[in-house]
């Protein structure tokens, strides 16, 4: 399978053609969210980005399996593997079980992931399922003399390590640097060098979410889940590694190397990490107190926004800048990608409308080939929605009789329209709130005056008016054609 797509590698530091392992299928982990609290628009940046690049690579055919873990497990306050536990903190907070507490995140995740209409991962697995695999994995660590253990925490050695592989590679850095970087140990440390992270941690009494190991009661490190999961599921070397930026010097590091000093090879061909959402210029975080939610976004009620934005508008907005770009969050920014998803969504409408001529005058054919171009350089969605604006001219001029387009030019625009606005981009056409809350879609709205037409047709017009009047209650505005029906919302 030969695809022209080309990817920027961070381990290379290059942009890199694209070759699967195993090509038509191709292995993708991202890292997915910590569910201890609710996901914020920064997160969901990531994983859009993620969602399109998925949508792209399963568009040029290749059969992707996708894995997106859940983190319920294994997270601490600090990143020095102290502080208390992020889930058991929030369990006591809310007076629920640990377990409520990744329930109840999760599924906050997954609404949010549906209502941004991003694909399921092909499997979504949780620390908390696979802690024999980590443990498996920990002792081959250690039994491959990369890691130690003191009083029942097991550490990985950094420095022993750096001796075989650069540790650093991936924000190539030289372990010297990142040393001189790293705080001294103090005489309470139980580590032995100063870059040394934990893989298992031993419980403390209080300690509401821990297992059995070898090395007595714990649970896991931050970094294991992720090559303990990315292993079993999509082997020892894959594709594709991806997450956001910020976990590139320390978790995604730290991966390498876990990996690494288990399965003795590389175990990813190309990382990819998907740039911040900022707020103002500040990173959005849920430590930095700017993270809002989705759901505020969409309610507007948040004192950062001025209104509410749809979730479409919020995917489109995203779409509009490359994934490895910093996006800085505005009002005026929504506002115009508002204007530009509804004029592109409605040139969507016009396209269906259009009648063919006999011959073009313009040509589908030179967007199209410019549309692969803009997404095999690195997913640029910003370039490709620029073509798309060019379709959408094309559209338009048609439409006021400007231009025409041939019966087969008309159905390759169709066919663009439909391949990057909504499979590529995963766009939806939106509908106003009234029908929205109704749960009408607009293939539901078709689904059923097709039904009316039926009913028309048999001459049962008692059923044609119920039909009507009761989407028209519904802010469902229907005009009888002669070939049929249009419609719209009110
Ligand atoms: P977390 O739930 O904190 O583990 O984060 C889940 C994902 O969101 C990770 O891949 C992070 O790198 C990513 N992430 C966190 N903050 C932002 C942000 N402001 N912009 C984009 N991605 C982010
Ligand atoms: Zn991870």
């Amino acid at each position: 399978m030969d695809t022209n797509l080309v990817v920027y590698n961070t381990l290379t530091r290059k942009k890199e053609k694209f070759e699967p392992i195993n090509p038509p299928f191709v292995g993708m982990y991202v890292c997915g969210p910590t569910v201890y609290s609710d996901v914020h628009l920064g997160n969901s940046r990531t994983f859009i980005s993620f969602d399109i690049i998925y949508r792209y690579l399963a568009h040029l055919g290749y059969k992707v399996r996708y894995v997106r873990n859940i983190t319920d497990a294994g997270h601490l306050e600090g990143d020095r593997d102290e502080g208390e536990d992020k889930f058991a903190k929030k369990a006591k907070l809310e007076k629920l079980e640990p377990m409520e507490v990744v329930q109840k995140y999760t599924i906050g995740f997954h609404d949010v992931m549906r209502i941004f209409n991003t694909l399921s991962p092909s499997i979504e697995p949780t620390a908390t399922g696979h802690i024999s695999e980590q443990i498996e994995m920990v002792k081959e660590i250690i039994d491959n003399g990369y890691a130690y253990e003191v009083g029942g925490t097991v550490y990985f050695d950094v420095e022993k390590y750096n001796k075989d592989y650069p540790y650093g590679q991936l924000t190539n850095r030289k372990l010297e640097d990142l040393l001189e970087g790293t705080r001294e140990l103090s005489g309470q440390d139980e580590k032995k060098g100063r870059l040394d992270f934990a893989l298992w941690i031993k419980a403390k009494p209080e300690t509401l979410m821990k297992w059995p190991s070898p090395w007595g009661w714990g649970f896991p490190g931050w970094h294991i889940e992720c090559s303990a999961m990315s292993t079993k599921y999509l082997g020892e070397t894959f594709d594709i590694h991806g997450g956001g930026m910020d976990l590139q010097a320390t978790h995604h590091t730290n991966e390498i190397a876990q990996s690494q000093a288990c399965n003795n090879t590389t175990p990813v061909k190309y990382w990819m990490h998907t740039n911040m959402l900022t707020v103002n210029g500040a990173r959005m975080s849920k430590s930095a107190g700017n993270g809002f939610l989705p759901r505020e976004l969409f309610t507007g009620d948040h004192p950062l926004l001025e209104r509410g934005y749809s979730p479409m508008v919020v995917r489109f907005f995203m779409a509009q800048s490359h994934y490895r770009s910093t996006l800085d969050f505005s009002n005026e920014a929504l506002q115009a990608a508002e204007k530009g998803f509804q004029k592109l969504i409605k040139a969507g409408e016009t396209l269906h409308k259009l009648t063919a001529a006999s011959e073009s005058t313009v040509t589908i054919n030179e967007i199209k080939t410019k549309c692969y171009q803009a997404m095999d350089d690195d997913f640029n969605t910003p370039v490709l929605i620029a073509h798309l604006f060019d379709l959408v001219r094309i559209i338009n001029s048609v439409n006021d009789g400007k231009e025409k387009l041939s019966q087969s030019d008309l159905e390759e625009a169709k066919k663009l329209y439909q391949s990057f606005v909504f499979d590529v981009l995963g766009l939806q056409q939106e509908l106003l709130e009234s029908t929205e809350n109704s749960g009408l879609t607009g293939d539901l709205i078709d689904l059923i005056l097709n039904l009316r037409l039926e009913a028309k047709k048999n001459k049962d017009f008692a059923t044609a008016d119920k039909i009507r009047d009761e989407l028209t209650e519904k802010g469902v505005k229907i005009k009888d054609t002669k070939d049929g029906f249009e419609w719209e919302i009110e």
